[in-house]
């Protein structure tokens, strides 16, 4: 059924680099047998996911959407999707996204741009638009997108799906082709929270292959799928709210101020005092660790390579061939951000910047159970905008300070403005997903 409906609708919205339709039936027999004979089965047996294009899946193209990678088939798995495999949920394809998850439109796809299910001609958010799409377009049950800096929660606020980023370390990356290290994190796109728990079920726990993991405990998700807020404390960061965030944007999240309120929650006005300096943090720290992680596609191991007379000119042409200008934007950022002259003033700075943004967190969380603030400062826009790069960064203002202090949030849909869904971000202590679950439940 889901692969009919790809073969409906994905010429609109292009959200696949590439669909395993004959794996998918294959895996789909092998558990329909799995079933027959009674084996065990979960609760997400059989059920048609995608996951976005910086994920490993052993045997099937991973492009990151680059030209770099355009023909790389990874002789491995990530842990997620082998957990996944576990669990006989059925792949259907890899994701578009903006190359190598940099960008908030998944305009930076080498490939083609994806279209916002909503309305054809806007962008379905980034970088893991195809991961929000193809749930947005009910091609997939659900997907798997990466978040560093906003990229699951930013997508799902433009298509109106569920989308959560769990805490730093909560999910394994091993096996996910990497941006910024100590930002990334995988999480999921889902219609509901009732599903975003069933797939954090799954894909959450300690794996040994990542050495960030955390080696704890891990809920029962859905355990926390209760329609009660009563007595819980609400915090909302006032620098979070107006200039800069659409009004209209505003007015829906008053709105859930007020259900919460009539639920019995107590909301308050609090105060993250260092939130102005996220934005210029983090575009100091993602480059940094972009710039280095990317060192690896240098046409010897991986992927594209371009002959050349020499060495040098091969590492060169290769990257000049292979790169789109915005990841060639953010290794030079980040190689002069890590440079002798320059590491002090920038990136030492960054770093205590970042213990002092994590503060503002840990002291809130004191206080109360979770946060509540917008998810973007506007809705979808345009296809072929060409926005600037300052004015795209900015449009991160709302999700990439939860990056830095590695605590977990979750965007679900509330609303429209303008026609399109509006995104509401609520964000919890480490390893706090189930509360998020709990007050997002209550809220839809
Ligand atoms: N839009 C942000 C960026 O371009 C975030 C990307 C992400 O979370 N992968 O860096």
């Amino acid at each position: 059924k889901s692969l009919d409906r790809i073969d409906k609708v994905e010429e609109n919205i292009k959200a696949f680099i590439t669909i395993t339709r004959e794996d998918a039936f294959k895996k789909a027999s092998e558990v329909d047998a799995k079933i027959k004979a009674g084996e065990a089965i979960s609760p997400l047996t059989g059920i048609p996911m995608a996951l976005k294009d910086n994920m490993c899946t052993d045997g099937i193209r991973t492009t990151c959407a680059s030209k770099m990678l355009h023909n790389f088939v990874p002789p491995f798995s990530a842990t997620v999707y082998e957990k996944l495999n576990k669990e006989n949920a059925i792949l259907l394809g890899k994701l578009n996204m903006d190359e190598f998850a940099m960008g908030s439109t998944t305009e930076n796809s080498a490939f083609f741009s994806t279209k916002n299910p909503w309305d054809l001609s806007c962008v379905p958010g980034g970088s893991s638009g195809g991961s929000a799409a193809a749930v947005a377009a009910d091609e997939a049950f659900f997907s798997l997108g990466s978040d560093t800096g906003g990229s699951i929660r930013q997508p799902a606020s433009f298509c109106g799906v569920v989308g959560l980023k769990p805490t730093y370390g909560a999910v394994s990356r091993y096996g996910v082709v990497a941006f910024a290290s100590s930002l990334d994190q995988v999480g999921t796109f889902t219609k509901d929270v009732t599903d975003s728990a069933l797939v954090m079920n799954a894909i959450s726990g300690y794996d040994k292959k990542d050495s960030t993991s955390a080696n704890i405990e891990y809920p029962d998700y859905t355990s926390f799928l209760q329609n009660d807020v009563k007595g819980m404390k609400i915090g909302i960061p006032k620098e979070y709210y107006g200039e800069g965030i659409a009004p209209e944007i505003e007015a829906n999240i008053k709105e859930a101020i007020k259900k919460l309120e009539e639920l019995g929650a107590i909301v308050e006005e609090c105060s993250l005092p260092h939130t102005e300096y996220a934005l210029p943090t983090y575009h100091i720290i993602a480059p940094a660790e972009c710039s280095s992680n990317m060192a690896r596609f240098d046409g010897v191991r991986y992927g594209l390579r371009v002959e050349a007379d020499n060495l040098v000119d091969m590492f060169c042409e290769t990257r000049k061939e292979g790169l789109c200008d915005e990841v060639k934007r953010r290794i030079m950022l980040g190689t002069y951000a890590l440079s002798a002259g320059s590491y002090d003033a920038y990136y030492l700075k960054a770093l205590k910047v970042r213990a002092l943004i994590k503060q503002d967190f840990d002291k809130a969380f004191e206080k109360y159970d979770c946060l509540l603030t917008p998810t973007t400062p506007n809705v979808s826009f345009k296809l072929g905008s060409n926005m600037d790069a300052l004015s795209l960064y900015k449009l991160d203002v709302c999700t990439m300070p939860i990056n830095l202090a590695g605590v977990p949030a979750l965007s679900i849909p509330f609303g429209l403005a303008n026609n399109r869904p509006v995104g509401l971000q609520l964000i919890g202590q480490a390893f706090g997903e189930g509360k998020l679950l709990q007050v997002a439940y209550t809220l839809e």
